[in-house]
């Protein structure tokens, strides 16, 4: 136990050095280099860096300030580096939702592409409304706790690429990789109960995002209703995305996630082709909906065909990052 403590300690030490070695590294410059190229050859390129590295090696520098064959000159930390970590407190560091379950529970943030950005994802149905139901292998297959997974795991990608997120619909479930989800209707409004009268039940959802949207002080807010219980009996992959009439951000954003989806679905399953809409739709939750919002029907929950897509975790998970990666897309082209 000792030298095993020990030799931990050495590993620790060990992985301290360079670092610490880094900070204070003095290099001796090629034949004929001057202070810009030999800085901008270390990745030293702003003008602190340069002003930083003429005081750290003030008298040892030649006639105007050029650098001397055979000595060692000390590097300063880049500034630049500083700053950029200091722009974003949380790149690296690693959080806990509870709401993510035990096995997802960690997450690290990746990167900040999506820092900035605020969302409010609601996943269909929910508390004493399960929403289509499909069967499957002998198992009731509802649609609220499909959904809910895929939002889930929507959650957690969105974070991992420093977003703010809001799961408005929550559940104690956390993300599950079973292939029949466990039908519950302890799903709730962000810890309200579900009413069970569709338009209270809507109304509760809405009221939450928007009052969320009040306080909010992003400049890129976006909602998104996710379901699984489109009519298409078609053997294709269809998705529809609706976005609000009159909405041009709503529209954009819905067109982006169509071209997001399509390029991930020609690269992994060229054979099976997508068949994916936009349009507008008269729908409560896109009417009344403050922030730019999107509504997608991820596919039928009754169709056998669709059910393979929604049983195995992968393709959850897959879904999921995609609609990821078309809000990396959207929130990119809002800042050009
Ligand atoms: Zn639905």
């Amino acid at each position: 136990m000792v030298s095993f403590l020990k030799r931990i300690f050495i590993l620790i030490l060990v992985l301290m050095i360079p670092s610490v070695a880094f900070s204070q590294k003095a290099v001796k410059p090629r034949n004929g280099e001057g202070i810009q190229s030999f800085l901008k050859r270390h990745k030293l390129t702003s003008e602190e860096d340069y002003e930083k590295f003429l005081e750290l090696n003030s008298g040892k520098f030649g006639k105007g300030n050029s650098l001397l064959k055979g000595v060692s000159y000390k590097l300063p930390v880049s500034s630049s580096s500083s700053s950029s970590s200091s722009a974003n407190q949380n790149f690296g560091a690693k959080f806990n939702n509870k709401l993510f379950g035990k096995n997802y529970s960690e997450y690290t943030i990746k990167s900040n592409k999506l820092e900035g950005a605020c969302f409010y994802l609601t996943s269909g149905h929910g508390g004493p409304d399960p929403g289509a139901i499909g069967e499957a292998g002998g198992h009731k297959l509802h649609e609220d706790e499909y959904a809910y997974d895929i939002t889930l795991r929507l959650a957690h990608a969105l974070m991992e690429e420093g977003a703010t997120v809001y799961m408005i619909i929550q559940d104690k479930d956390g993300i599950r990789d079973d292939k029949y989800l466990k039908n519950s209707k302890t799903e709730t409004c962000m810890g309200a109960t579900i009413p069970l009268g569709q338009v209270e039940r809507l109304r509760q959802r809405t009221n939450k995002i928007n009052s969320l949207n009040r306080k909010s002080k992003s400049n890129y807010k976006r909602a998104i209703f996710i379901h699984l219980d489109s009519r298409s009996k078609s053997k294709q992959l269809d998705v529809f995305f609706y976005y609000a009439e009159n909405s041009t951000e709503g529209k954009k954003l819905a067109n982006t996630m169509l071209k997001t989806f399509d390029e991930h679905y020609n690269k992994h399953q060229p054979s099976r082709g997508f068949t994916g809409t936009v349009s507008t739709r008269n729908l409560y939750v896109l009417n009344k909906t403050t922030p730019t919002a999107l509504f997608v029907e991820l596919g039928n929950i009754r169709n056998s065909f669709d059910q393979r897509r929604f049983l195995d975790y992968n393709n959850r998970q897959a879904l999921a990052n995609w609609i990821c990666r078309g809000f990396i897309r959207d929130f990119e082209n809002t800042r050009k």
